[in-house]
């Protein structure tokens, strides 16, 4: 960090303070609720009036219980008359892990009292906190900016659920989207990766596995036959062919609902449910890869057959879980963060990640949308902490884009 003073006033101990207060707020993914409360009230307190805060109906469509939309704010534009709108976002909910965190400050760093128990939550309460602080800032400072929408989403850390399911005429008309969930206030990440999930229902028939095993059909044999095949074909882990790359994973192997698949030994095992997923930055190769799970399934069922030649039976279905983006580095929304980055003394890095983000979902919108960081760090751990100066830098960082001309 430059020594220099910052270009933008800011009471950085107001923004700590409600930092704390946020990491406080125990509202894992899925649970929102404490956390919209808090937003709403810290916005309040800071001059946000409370007719401009409102919840919006993501929930209902959410598939998995919710129990409150995504919170948006709406600050009417006080400069330039006919300014367009610019969207500011962040996710409020945490991943599981944090649950029970207990922020404390050490330094120039905000670290979990329960380190090495839980995580802190600053992926991504230091986005909540530049977002609240940025209005603070503007309504206390008088600081003329365009129609400002703030967005802070619920379910980022389960499936990008908040972001997916809202109404895209719920965000008055934004033009360019600036996100805040990640590291370095410099980086700007211009695209993410894209993923598929998908699931297996294997059916085979139990029998007797010591008395007549050649009566029973294994699910869990095709599983594996399915895997080497997989394997084999290059298409597990890191997968790369001619040049494109991409990932894959299989994750729960077990019954739809997280039980052992199959629990005797002395039993052929009828039943196994897969869940895994696939991922590229290439939206085709991603489905090339779900496709080759798909095809070493099919084929391995055609493989296990009984006494009687019937054949298991597998059930293949995928989801598109969120669009692989790239803007152009050209692109107005990267002109701007660039040119806000400097402002603030930091040089802009442009770059893209192999996480998906809630900007995945933006710019399917049609809301060209950048990710910065604002501070977290070691993030899904047990020794997260947050970088006080990365984001104290987030802070400026958003009142440079709110007043930029
Ligand atoms: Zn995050």
């Amino acid at each position: 960090m430059p020594a220099a003073a910052p270009a933008f006033a800011l009471d950085t101990a107001a923004a700590v303070e409600r930092l704390l207060r946020f990491l406080s707020v125990n509202a894992i993914t899925g649970h929102e609720g404490p956390i919209g409360k808090e937003l709403a009230a810290a916005l309040q307190e800071v001059g946000v009036p409370a007719k401009a805060i409102t919840f919006d109906d993501a929930h209902t469509r959410i598939p998995e219980p919710t129990p409150i939309g995504n919170l948006i704010v709406k600050l009417p534009g006080t400069g330039k008359k006919g300014a367009k709108p610019i969207l500011f976002m962040t996710h409020m909910d945490t991943v599981p892990l944090c649950a029970g965190a207990k922020p404390k400050i050490a330094g120039k760093r905000i670290v979990n009292e329960l380190e090495g128990t839980t995580a802190l939550g600053g992926d991504n309460r230091t986005g909540c906190a530049v977002l609240v602080t940025l209005a603070a800032e503007l309504i206390k400072q008088n600081l003329p900016h365009p129609p400002i929408t703030m967005l802070f989403t619920v379910r980022e850390e389960s499936g990008l659920f908040g972001a997916k399911h809202l109404n895209p005429a719920d965000l008055g008309g934004s033009a360019v989207g600036f996100n805040f969930d990640g590291r370095s206030a410099a980086d700007v990440i211009v695209g993410a990766i894209g993923a598929d999930r998908w699931f297996v229902d294997i059916r085979g028939k139990a029998a007797h596995a010591g008395v007549a095993p050649e009566k029973g059909i294994s699910a869990t044999m095709v599983l594996a036959l399915a895997m080497a095949e997989v394997y084999e074909g290059g298409w597990f882990g890191k997968v790369t062919k001619d040049g494109r790359e991409g990932t894959s994973n299989v994750g729960l192997v077990g019954t739809a609902d997280g039980k052992s698949a199959g629990d005797a030994t002395n039993v052929v095992t009828d039943f196994v449910h897969v869940k895994g997923e696939s991922r590229s930055h290439d939206a085709k190769f991603v489905r090339e890869i779900t496709a080759a799970y798909k095809t070493a399934f099919t084929n391995a069922a055609a493989k296990v057959k009984d006494h009687e030649g019937r054949a298991a039976k597998v059930k293949f279905t995928s989801r598109l879980d969120y669009v692989p983006f790239r803007l152009k580095s050209d692109a107005p929304v990267v002109k701007l963060a660039e040119v806000a980055i400097q402002k603030i003394g930091r040089t802009p890095n442009l770059r893209t990640t192999n996480g998906g983000l809630d900007a995945n979902w933006m710019v399917k919108h049609g809301i060209p949308t950048v990710t910065f960081g604002a501070g977290q760090n070691e993030i899904h751990t047990v020794k997260e902490f947050v970088d006080l100066r990365e984001f104290e830098s987030a802070c400026q960082l958003a009142l440079a884009l709110a007043t930029a001309e």
